[in-house]
């Protein structure tokens, strides 16, 4: 089932891709200041393990100051530090 999931150099990988492997995930947004972290097994039982990475970090970053405000010059700068240390 998950042989045909590509892993980019983006880190786009599903919920499934790191369970067992991270307990908690964090987001980190250093521009606008706001880091928080999530239990891996409560947002795969939220929204199951095929659930793409980036989308989640879509759905987090909805409310940081930059993506309100539509500043795309000066866009949100959130990401996952986790999934780089995650080879
Ligand atoms: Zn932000």
């Amino acid at each position: 089932m998950y042989a045909d999931i590509k892993v980019s150099s983006s880190g786009a990988r599903t919920l499934g891709s790191i369970e067992g492997r991270l307990t908690m995930l964090r987001l980190v947004c250093e521009k606008c200041g706001r880091s928080g972290q999530l239990r891996v097994d409560k947002l795969i039982e939220q929204h199951g393990c095929d659930y793409m990475l980036p989308r989640l970090k879509d759905d987090l970053v909805r409310d940081c100051p930059r993506m309100v405000r539509k500043d795309f010059a000066d866009w949100c700068g959130a990401h996952m530090p986790d999934l780089v240390t995650l080879k």
